[in-house]
């Protein structure tokens, strides 16, 4: 079958707007099978999603964007797995735990993409499409996807609901489980579904002002933090 994933989104975990309930919820009305949460530096945000969704769909994949000393990687994961800054050290803890690397937005050194690391041999796929970021650098992860033969996804990057799953990657799985989610990436069975929305992106614009005008610096408490910070 053929899984609907939006690969890259945050929530009140980091610096996106809504509670990752509330993106569960419109994952399912935008008809996502897979999603991952990925918030910065931490799995909380998809451990509060995984809570909040359930058994259904969409499934859950637990994630993070972590900024390693390169810049920004998506880990996915099947459960957390501990924030590693190093990239090589990062991919033996993936390799030991089932988990797929993926650098975000890599030649948008604006938001600290990894540049031209991703000729290393660290990654399973490249984001290729990241909707929060400008064509031309898009683009050149896409032309640099296409002359090496690295497996692309496409993600919306979504900090607002409107932009959830704007942006998607279809991933041929046997079955919707995570486990064969997982594998599918790693074998890179994935075709990217770019795409930009005005209307997402003028919102995470209002909302990156609304932050900056109530000075929030840090990231904002969830009231699940206790939980969050036991698990
Ligand atoms: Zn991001």
């Amino acid at each position: 079958m053929i899984a609907h994933s939006d690969l890259h989104i945050h929530t009140k975990a980091s610096d996106g707007k809504a509670h990752p309930r509330e993106v569960v919820l419109r994952a399912r009305a935008v008809g996502l099978d897979v999603i991952a949460i990925t918030d910065h530096d931490t799995f909380a945000g998809s451990v509060i999603a995984r809570r909040h969704a359930g058994d259904g769909v969409p499934l859950i994949i637990a994630g993070a964007e972590v900024r390693t000393v390169w810049g920004d990687v998506l880990v996915l994961c099947r459960n957390p797995i501990p924030v590693i800054k190093d990239p090589r050290t990062l991919r033996e803890l993936a390799d030991d735990n089932g988990c797929v690397l993926i650098p975000a937005h890599p030649f948008d050194v604006m938001r600290l993409g990894i540049g031209w690391r991703i000729r290393e041999n660290l990654w399973d796929c490249v984001e290729c499409f990241n909707m929060s970021s400008d064509p031309i650098t898009n683009i050149m992860a896409w032309t640099h996807c296409r002359a090496s033969g690295k497996p692309c996804v496409a993600c919306s990057d979504a900090h607002v609901l409107e932009m959830v799953g704007v942006a998607r990657t279809l991933i041929e799985v046997p079955d919707l489980t995570l486990d064969d989610v997982l594998e599918s990436l790693r074998k890179g069975l994935v075709t990217p579904r770019p795409k930009y929305s005005v209307t997402g992106l003028a919102r995470k614009v209002a909302w990156g002002i609304q932050r900056k005008l109530h000075g929030h610096t840090r990231y904002p408490a969830l009231d699940e933090d206790l939980y969050l910070k036991t698990a």
